[in-house]
């Protein structure tokens, strides 16, 4: 289980059978309150796991069958990177801190917290839980750069971060600031379980996955890739071998197949 500490004291309260069919999600609703209480998440961050939660049940609430080849593609992309980062919001930080200090490692990518509802108070409090994590040298606070064209909180970001980065890692992202990554020539790697979102639609990458099973796809497949010695050359073939929209589009089918199978 990845969740320890105080916060089964909640779910103990919350009284959620363990046999509930619907037992992991249970407790994820509940990890999110408690993060929610504890300054980690926004509010509206509840709404936008809520949207997540619908697609993965279309998903079956499991990785696709192509998961692992995209999310190979991804680790090449990180791997092969001049400076890799890591993008992380308050719902990537509340649902899986360890899962993105893991897949940092194996890539190589920095961590840097970005925020869409800014106060610093609340970047110092993702920074600590990442640190906490295990994550080292966390950007987010005092950033000294902006992302162009882009008007929200969101645009602040670190020179030695997403704003110089080449390869940038964004799940659960909005469509706005994946634009305008891409407009700076970045390569874009998205996790985000609606494939019909502007964020899937704009990533150069999207790995139409649940965050933390997509992250632990790409940490195992980088620490493959490592294992196997890939060339340069090789890896950035292997990021470029994968066509996005056509990926969208599987994404799409299989979800309404899934939709047509529960009706029959
Ligand atoms: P866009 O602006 O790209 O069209 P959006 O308005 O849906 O997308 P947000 O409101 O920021 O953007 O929502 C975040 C996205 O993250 C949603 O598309 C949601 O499906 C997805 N999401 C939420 N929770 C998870 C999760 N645990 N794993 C993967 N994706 C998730």
């Amino acid at each position: 289980m990845f969740y320890d500490g105080p916060f089964w004291a909640t779910i103990v309260a919350a009284r959620i059978p363990k046999d509930h069919p619907r037992y992991a999600s249970l407790v994820t609703r509940e990890h999110m309150k408690d993060a929610l209480s504890r300054g980690l998440i926004h509010d509206t961050g509840l709404i936008a796991h809520g949207r997540g939660e619908a697609f993965d049940y279309l998903l079956g609430e499991a990785s696709p069958p192509w998961a692992r080849r995209v999310a190979r593609s991804a680790a090449a992309a990180l791997l092969s990177a001049k400076q890799p980062v890591l993008s992380c919001n308050g719902n990537v930080v509340a649902l899986a801190a360890k899962e993105c200090v893991a897949a940092a490692k194996a890539t190589g990518a920095r961590l840097e917290v970005n925020l869409f509802h800014r106060t610093e108070d609340r970047v110092r409090r993702l920074v600590r839980e990442l640190e906490k994590a295990g994550g080292k040298h966390v950007l987010g606070p005092n950033p000294d750069a902006r992302i162009p064209n882009l008007s929200s909180d969101r645009a602040k970001c670190h020179k030695d971060g997403i704003f110089g980065a080449d390869v940038v890692l964004v799940p659960l992202e909005d469509g706005d600031r994946c634009e305008a990554l891409a407009k700076m020539g970045k390569t874009v790697i998205a996790i985000d379980l609606n494939p019909l979102s502007r964020t899937a639609v704009h990533a150069s990458i999207t790995i139409v996955d649940e965050l933390r099973r997509a992250l632990l796809l790409i940490g195992s497949e980088a620490q493959t890739l490592k294992e196997t010695t890939a060339s340069a050359t090789r890896l950035q073939r292997l990021a470029a071998s994968w066509k996005n929209q056509q990926g969208l589009t599987r994404a799409r089918l299989f979800m309404a197949r899934q939709l047509r199978a529960r009706r029959a």
